[in-house]
């Protein structure tokens, strides 16, 4: 590749440096001068050297140069002083740019070509000092064509005593340069009032830079932070994650991390951090620009909050809790500790929920939940269960020994008085307690738990039950046993059977009492003893008391209309918003008339019967439905139930009739007394448990209307047969 090709590429400086060389060259240590001079002036042809062979080809260079170039001259007054410069030779470009042709321009002074004194005095300082010189900003060169937006920078050097003189374009450099300082107020626009704060880091990550921009968004003043370590900004959660991201960032590459950052108030606001570290001559700075981005994080945490957390008390809902109980059993892998989970079981809330509606248990629950929470001290510990049961989650060393005494506290903490809807409460909780250590499934750790709340429960409530090895047996057998109970309700093993009930005077059968029974496949008969408390506890007896219920009055509908249908109810079943409902259609259905359908119930549920259940029994009273309160004498009944509730008649508990077997005078009395209140609230009155006809002929004697018991029939199922029973 020639010379020349290359040299219109070269760097000004360079090009100006090679110019020298190509001067210096073709004229060798000569002093170059003019041909032609005449007294007018210069109008000859040009550099005396111009025949010469190393003139031609400097010709040819200067002539490929892509900028306008000159070769001038120093005019000297007679005392010596240089007065003005005389063009030499001019290319192309510089004869255009001035608008004459090439040799138009030889003789041309330097102040006709370029008017300003600018131009001539920075020439004679570089005739002075010998040092080159770059002008900008003179106006004036050229003639004709589009004047330029930028005037062209001039290079003014010596070379072997002639002055050059060299005209460059600047009009796209200046526009680019231009432009830079555009983006730059752009950029710092940006800076100062964009939503994005963007901070330089240096190797150690320390704050170099950052943007005005922060103070808004966080308060700080960006020269506090100068020099301060980052890391002092970012919230201790998220250290680890963004030493982390770090460590990726060894080299070039950008991260991104959801993070909260210092306020200069001391809050944290949530902010999405993007990293670039920078290549080659700044590697191992870093660039991070955050986006505030708190009012969607707050908003996300919201939602997850309300999605795990019960709304009333802000627990944290079963699924929650259990999964923290897995990741607690987690992590007591090859530890050898234990932990414990507490089941809390509020006692009476169906009471206080018919007392109070639902809006006060609901008041009562919340008001629990913040009292085990204080009583615990980590509300992240506490979580709702279903329906009246709290969930505790007890890490060593709470869990070891002192996990009955944090019991007792939570059992102290939740009874202390209240009023709710203005009336004053003594609310009370019953506790269940289980231990398990790595690999026990949270829902069997659970499921024990709440089986020692139900043990408690069953204690009297208002204390706690540990699961020993035998309750544990005990619960499981009880679990395995509803599940049998809830197979043999689906299979249809179970069933009413009927007991007679006699007039004592007359020895006919005036109707008969429903009793549930189980027969199982096996042909075993499981009595109501054995299967009705597990029923009760585990939900399931208002399911038997219907079916029973439905049994019966179907039966009654075969038999003659004189005769009575004496049904069980549960305080469970009774409860049923719907009760008085389900009787009415189960009546319809079978078409038979509430008068002949008596309902018992024991005096121990009576006791336990709030406003609501009482409408309910009001309201079935109404319809013609006749209560009996069972199993009376047993249960320390208030006369005033037998008064205020529509109650028809009393039964007799039959221990009485028992003893009355063994001549005990004492229940003898009672039964007499009892007979006696009867008779004054004009109710009807059942005998249960007579077995003999001496029995049957005592009570009868004490005034009881009706017998029931062995001597009449034992439960079976129904046979047509009404045949009267002497006496
Ligand atoms: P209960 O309502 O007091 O029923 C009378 C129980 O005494 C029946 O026991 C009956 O077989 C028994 N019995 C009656 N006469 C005699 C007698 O002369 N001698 C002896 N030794 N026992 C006699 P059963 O059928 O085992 O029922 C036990 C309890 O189960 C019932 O006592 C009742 O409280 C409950 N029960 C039975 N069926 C149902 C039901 O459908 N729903 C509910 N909620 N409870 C039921
Ligand atoms: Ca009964
Ligand atoms: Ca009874």
């Amino acid at each position: 590749m020639g010379f020349s090709d290359t040299f219109p590429f070269l760097h000004p400086v360079s090009r100006q440096r090679r110019l020298r060389e190509v001067i210096t060259d073709t004229f060798g240590g000569q002093e170059p001068h003019l041909e032609g001079r005449d007294s007018s002036g210069l109008t000859g042809k040009g550099l005396v050297a111009s025949g010469s062979p190393a003139w031609a080809r400097s010709q040819s260079i200067f002539e490929s140069l892509p900028d306008p170039f000159l070769l001038l001259v120093p005019e000297k007054n007679p005392s010596g002083s240089i007065i003005d410069f005389v063009c030499v030779y001019a290319n192309g470009l510089a004869s255009a740019l001035h608008g004459r042709s090439p040799s138009g321009m030889l003789g041309a002074r330097l102040l006709d070509v370029q008017p300003s004194h600018g131009l001539f005095d920075h020439a004679l300082q570089v005739m002075e000092k010998g040092q080159a010189v770059v002008v900008e900003g003179l106006h004036g060169a050229g003639h004709g064509g589009p004047v330029p937006s930028h005037p062209p920078e001039i290079r003014l050097f010596l070379a072997n005593g002639l002055l050059c003189c060299l005209w460059r374009e600047v009009t796209d450099r200046m526009a680019i340069q231009q432009q830079l300082v555009e983006a730059e107020r752009r950029y710092r626009l940006l800076a100062r009032h964009g939503s994005d704060v963007v901070v330089e880091l240096d190797s150690d990550h320390r704050i170099i830079w950052v943007s005005e921009s922060i103070e808004t968004r966080l308060g700080w003043r960006p020269a506090v932070l100068l020099g301060q370590p980052a890391i002092g900004l970012v919230h201790r959660d998220h250290r680890g994650q963004v030493l982390l991201a770090g460590l990726r960032l060894a080299g070039p590459g950008s991260f991104r991390e959801e993070l909260r950052i210092l306020c200069a108030d001391g809050g944290w606001r949530w902010m999405t951090g993007t990293a670039h570290s920078l290549p080659r001559e700044d590697a191992g700075t870093l660039m991070l620009s955050f986006r505030d981005i708190h009012d969607q994080v707050r908003i996300r945490v919201e939602l997850d909050h309300r999605l795990q957390h019960d709304p009333l008390t802000s627990l944290a809902l079963r699924s929650v809790a259990l999964d923290r109980i897995r990741r607690a059993l987690d992590g007591l892998e090859g530890t050898g500790l234990t932990l414990a989970v507490l089941s809390i079981g509020v006692d009476g809330l169906t009471q206080v929920n018919d007392a109070l509606t639902h809006a006060g248990g609901d008041k009562l629950i919340a008001l629990l939940a913040a009292r085990i929470v204080r009583a615990i001290g980590h509300p992240e510990h506490v979580g709702r269960g279903t329906g009246d049961e709290f969930i505790v989650l007890l890490s060593e060393p709470d869990a070891g020994a002192d996990v009955t005494l944090t019991a007792e506290r939570i059992l102290r903490a939740c009874r202390a008085p209240v009023s709710i809807g203005g009336q004053p409460i003594e609310p009370t909780v019953s506790i269940g307690i289980a231990t398990a250590r790595a690999g026990v499934l949270p829902d069997e750790l659970l499921r024990d738990a709440s089986l020692a709340m139900r043990q408690a429960k069953g204690r009297g409530r208002n204390c706690y039950a540990l699961l020993d090895d035998a309750l544990a047996t005990e619960a499981h057998t009880l679990l395995l046993f509803a599940a049998e109970i809830q197979r043999g309700l689906v299979m249809g093993e179970f069933a009413a059977w009927f007991m007679p009930i006699v007039a004592f005077h007359t020895g006919q059968v005036t109707g008969y009492e429903a009793l549930a029974r189980w027969v199982r496949p096996d042909g075993i008969e499981v009595p109501p003893a054995d299967f009705l408390p597990c029923a009760e506890c585990r939900g399931l007896i208002a399911r038997i008391d219907l079916l029973v219920l439905r049994q019966a009055l179907a039966a009654l509908s075969r038999l003659p209309p004189t005769l009575t249908m004496a049904v069980n109810v549960s305080a469970a079943t009774l409860a049923l918003p719907d009760y008085p409902q389900l009787v009415a259609e189960a009546l319809q259905a079978a078409g038979v008339l509430p008068e002949r359908l008596h309902l018992e119930v024991t005096e121990t549920a009576l006791l336990t019967i709030t406003d609501r259940i009482g409408q309910q029994i009001q309201q079935l009273a109404s319809s013609g439905v006749r209560w009996y309160v069972d199993d009376f004498g047993t249960g320390y009944s208030s006369i005033s139930h037998l008064r205020d509730l529509p109650i028809a008649g009393l039964k007799l508990d039959r221990s009485f009739t028992g003893a009355l077997r063994t001549k005990d005078t004492k229940s003898l009395r009672l039964a007499q007394a009892l007979v006696g209140v009867a008779e004054g609230l004009e109710l009807d009155t059942v005998a249960e448990g007579v077995e003999t006809l001496e029995e049957a002929q005592l009570l009868s004697s004490q005034g009881w209307l009706h017998g029931q018991g062995w001597l009449y029939g034992k439960a079976a199922p129904l046979q047509l047969d009404t045949a009267p029973v002497p006496l």
